[in-house]
């Protein structure tokens, strides 16, 4: 049987969620909705979850004072609710802390890889930058520091379990170059196959109970170590359909279609991943897509900056479907994007308010002066083949442009016609046109706009039609 399995990277919930976590969403709920048409609803899956057995959740707990396991509790349960205010209905979301159907996956994965041979132990000595939870040689730090959180990273000494990474070098690099593991965009694919070539070198996958506070998975067998924090989170992947603990599950899921991602994290999701999955002899996930960053005023967000963006203030001044449409329209998918307030304004006005939602309350209008009565409209075409080349290569944004073009020619179209100067016989025939294409447009609509697409159909569901009280996206004053 046909399906589709995607899933978001997993989030730390060491903070709340952000602008950049709200792109991602939105963009794997379209992808959702679009295989949903085309699959039907029970043949496709998506999966988020929560990242929390890291040492930045501790951190940030501590400094909260509140109990880590409360504190991940509380922060998961805020992500939860993003993915509903956003509109995303996730088909399961799964916890890092979840000791019975995420950590039997987690330690299975682990005895695949040790029977494979390719765990051993040694002592290390290492740079660990605990905002990356990762390694790094110091050839890779900017004067000192991480490249991306601007901190000296602390020096690690200890002896841990390391995974053979080095062996895989060169099946990693086949498969990639034949796009049997896709990697989209071409530049991210290019990047990773160029640190690929540079060598690969084998990663410590634990880390001492005391380093890690006590807290994730324990390395079977050995009760001093627990797990290597991407070790375990990238499992989620798996253990959200049933590896480790429901076979069945997992085997109508794995492999995954799709993982959507930053692009900070491609190397942890398309060289160490496959190469954990290879290792212990299972499927590998069949595409990586990786989106870019938000910028603001084109400089990175940050509080000192004062440029941060919170998406519940955009939405609660615009609307989450507004928000939807400018992350999907105005962040180039592939690239980094930037988002004002100024700008959400624009769009908002020219595309919701002037262009969708006058088009929809005119419509309305002439229906209700002409006294138009809708007969049942012929059953739309439930195939909508333009988008669908631009949806299944990630083209969110020339997919809305070209849906954007429709309306617009509807609208152009009446202006031509001016139904209003017309007999009511006349101006009805004409109505009975645009109200019709207006709903077949509700079609690829509620992939992006789903509640804009589902009170749209609402209003022209006939027989009589009035125009709403307050238009669908008000303009701004
Ligand atoms: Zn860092």
């Amino acid at each position: 049987m046909s399906k589709f399995y995607l899933t978001t990277a997993i989030p730390y919930v060491n903070a709340k969620p952000h602008i950049g976590h709200a792109l991602e969403y939105i963009q794997a709920d379209v992808i959702r909705r679009y295989y949903q048409e085309k699959l039907g609803k029970e043949n496709v899956f998506l999966v988020s979850g929560a990242d929390e057995n890291a040492l930045k959740n501790v951190q940030a707990a501590e400094k909260t004072g509140i109990d880590i396991q409360e504190f991940l509790d509380i922060n998961s349960n805020v992500f939860k609710k993003f993915y509903q205010d956003l509109g995303i209905e996730l088909s399961e979301f799964r916890r890092g802390t979840d000791q019975k159907k995420h950590w039997p996956g987690v330690q299975k994965l682990w005895d695949l890889c040790q029977k494979n041979g390719d765990i051993y132990k040694k002592f290390y000595k290492g740079l660990y930058c605990v905002g990356c939870e990762q390694f790094y040689l110091s050839k890779d730090l900017k004067e000192g520091k991480c490249p991306n959180h601007l901190k000296e990273p602390e020096e690690i000494e200890e002896e841990n379990y390391f995974f053979k990474l080095s062996k895989y070098q060169d099946a990693l690099e086949k498969l990639i170059v034949s796009d049997k593991l896709k990697i989209i965009p071409v530049q991210r694919k290019n990047e990773i196959l160029s640190f690929i070539r540079q060598g690969l070198e084998d990663f410590s996958i634990s880390r001492s109970n005391v380093r890690a506070k006590g807290i994730g998975v324990p390395v079977p067998g050995d009760e001093t170590q627990k797990i290597y924090v991407w070790f375990d989170a990238l499992n989620i992947y798996m253990t959200a359909v049933g590896f480790g603990y429901d076979q069945k599950l997992w085997e109508r899921w794995w492999p995954a279609d799709l993982h959507i991602v930053g692009k900070d994290i491609i190397r942890f999701h398309c060289v160490y991943w496959p190469a954990m999955l290879l290792s212990a002899g299972l499927s590998l996930p069949k595409a990586v897509f990786s989106h870019g960053f938000i910028t603001s005023g084109g400089q990175k967000m940050s509080k000192t900056l004062g440029n941060v963006i919170d998406p519940y203030e955009l939405a609660e001044k615009f609307g989450f479907e507004a928000l939807r449409y400018f992350l999907l329209k105005e962040i180039p998918p592939f690239d980094d994007g930037d988002i004002t307030e100024e700008k959400f304004a624009k769009t908002y006005q020219a595309d919701l308010a002037n262009g969708l939602g006058n088009l929809v309350q005119r419509v309305a209008k002439l229906c209700e002066l002409k006294h138009f009565v809708l007969s049942p409209p012929n059953p739309s075409d439930p195939s909508f083949p333009s988008i669908s080349s631009r949806l299944e290569n990630f083209e969110f944004n020339l997919a809305l442009e070209e849906l954007w073009k429709d309306f617009g020619d509807l609208d152009a179209k009446i202006n031509i016609d001016k139904p209003w100067e017309k007999s009511d016989k006349e101006a009805k025939n004409a109505l009975k046109i645009y109200v019709e294409e207006i709903l077949k447009l509700t079609l690829p609509l509620s992939i992006f706009l789903p509640q804009t697409a589902a009170r749209i159909r609402q209003i022209f569901k006939g027989p009589k039609i009035s125009a709403p009280s307050t238009p669908l996206f008000p303009r701004l004053p």
